[in-house]
């Protein structure tokens, strides 16, 4: 049985002013298939060249096409037109998505929908929107007229592609600008999708536009950071490419909106309902195949409940399913790509050397090629080891006993990641005062990570610059000019 999905295309092209290109140069570069690493198909490896016709057409229609002057309602209306095809096109989505990422299909299936409510949400936002008008009576008038920017940049990871690139082309879209997306090199097969949904869903030539390829200098995601005629740039990726986008922008003043890397601490007390907490900690840290920015991925735990919680958690990441990606009974699929699955290997081995193995620890029995890594667990995880202080991205989790609030506050805090934070205990001001000082962008109460699109997201610290969602996001992607009227 092949788990090829249909319609994966020879050659993965650009999408540029409504046409499906090659590079300029010809250039093209491997896909790989996560669970044998052999390439199974190519795509256009773009450069400064593509990078300036990309920007071209969206610039152009930017300033002479009907995108940005359309009533509200009318892109609203092409917006939920783009959602209902993500909902319809969701099982090949979620096929294409497994294949090339590695993720588990029910898992990657969620994420599809979680695409297509990001269109809606953004498309019922932008006829609400309401902007404000000040009066100084018998003086003044002042209204704020908000407008479109011109061209975003938009820069996006491996970990759940499709998704994320919705998160930003939703609200760049209904706010009226043109875009230029760039998708991670290691998974552009699901973006190769979005140029005939926006087709279909009468999105006008020149709005959309994708170009494939590498990030760095001489390559597509540079050289759109440094793109004179892009005013704006979304980035969702690593803290250090985020230092380095920072920089390259800096020139030229671009808007920025960062979201980058993560080490959030879940934080257990002992009055937690351990079950709960056991069963949400194993989910935030080994779904998505711990390929997640928001993983729980460090776990603070009251001494008095330590030695349990260790051996019950480490029992149930024994139970995790690993499996291919297209089984809907898998938990947890094969890592992206060979170069993360080394460096996540990596971090295995120098758990080893800092810490108490208590599940896992390299690849799952029966799966000797490809990048399946067993769900790992490391107890006993002092703040100074690697393990602690950096991001894995990988299904790998540490585990560190703590005997005060004030010592958990300190450990929670003592990295230089502040994106997500998770607290399990029944005592509501320990939870409120916890939550307060923590820091985090994000933080959940005995919850799992389950987010209302309209509350901010983003982190502090090394975690990001500005945060996305709700109005928000509308506010990122638009200049709000103030128009003073003399009464
Ligand atoms: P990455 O930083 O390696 O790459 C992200 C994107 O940036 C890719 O498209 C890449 O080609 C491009 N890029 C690389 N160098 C560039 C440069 N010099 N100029 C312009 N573009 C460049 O990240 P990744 O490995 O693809 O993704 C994983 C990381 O993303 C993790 O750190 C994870 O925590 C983070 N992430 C954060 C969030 C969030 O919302 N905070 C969400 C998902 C992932």
């Amino acid at each position: 049985m092949t788990r090829r999905p249909e319609g994966i295309p020879e050659l993965i092209p650009h999408y540029i002013n409504g046409e499906r290109v090659g590079s300029i140069d010809g250039d093209t570069f491997d896909v790989l298939d996560p669970v044998t690493n052999e390439p199974y198909t190519k795509a256009a490896s773009g450069k400064p060249a593509d990078i300036d016709a990309a920007v071209a057409a969206a610039k152009n229609a930017f300033e002479n096409g009907p995108w940005p002057k359309m009533l509200p309602r009318e892109r609203s209306r092409i917006l939920h037109k783009i959602a209902d095809i993500v909902e319809s096109r969701g099982d090949q989505l979620a096929q294409m998505e497994s294949f090339d990422s590695g993720l588990p299909i029910t898992q990657a299936l969620g994420q599809a929908r979680r695409a297509a409510e990001n269109f809606r949400f953004f498309a019922d936002l932008i006829v609400a929107q309401a902007d404000d008008t000040y009066k100084v009576p018998g003086r003044q008038v002042n209204y704020v007229n908000r407008k479109p920017i011109g061209v975003a940049g938009l820069i996006t990871p491996w970990n759940t592609p499709f998704m994320l690139e919705s998160w930003k082309l939703g609200p760049a879209l209904a706010t009226g600008n043109t875009v230029v997306l760039k998708p991670a090199e290691f998974t552009p097969l699901s973006a190769s999708l979005w140029g005939g949904i926006f087709e279909e869903a009468g999105v006008p030539n020149g709005v959309f536009n994708l170009v494939n390829g590498y990030g760095e200098e001489g390559f597509a995601g540079d050289s759109l950071v440094k793109h004179p005629d892009v005013p704006l740039i979304s980035f969702t990726g690593e803290s250090r490419t985020g230092q380095i986008i920072f920089g390259n922008a800096a020139p030229f003043l671009k808007g920025l909106s960062m979201e980058l890397g993560g080490k959030s601490p879940a934080v257990v007390f002992d009055d937690a309902n351990l079950e709960d907490a056991i069963d949400a900690t194993i989910f935030g840290v080994f779904s998505l195949n711990g390929e997640r920015c928001t993983a729980g991925s460090r776990i603070l735990v009251q001494r008095g409940i330590y030695d349990e919680f260790v051996e019950r958690y480490s029992a149930q990441a024994k139970r995790v399913k690993v499996g291919m990606p297209d089984d809907p009974s898998t938990e947890v699929g094969a890592l992206v790509h060979p170069e993360h699955f080394e460096k996540v290997m990596s971090y295995v081995e120098i758990g080893k050397s800092e810490a108490r193995l208590t599940a896992g620890g390299g690849r799952p029995e029966g799966f000797e090629e490809g990048n399946f890594v067993a769900p790992t667990v490391f107890a006993d995880v002092k703040p100074d080891a690697r393990i602690f202080q950096e991001e894995i991205f990988g299904p790998v989790v540490s585990i560190t006993p703590f005997d005060t609030d004030e010592e958990a506050l300190e450990l929670a805090n003592n990295t230089k990641y502040g994106l997500a934070a998770y607290i399990w205990t029944n005592d509501l001001k320990r939870s409120h005062n916890f939550a307060q000082n923590v820091e985090a962008g994000m933080v959940w109460l005995n919850s799992n990570n389950v987010r209302d699109l309209r509350t901010p997201f983003g982190g502090v610290k090394a975690s990001g610059l500005g945060h996305e969602g709700g109005y928000r996001s509308i506010d990122f992607y638009t200049d709000q000019q103030a128009v003073h009227i003399n009464l």
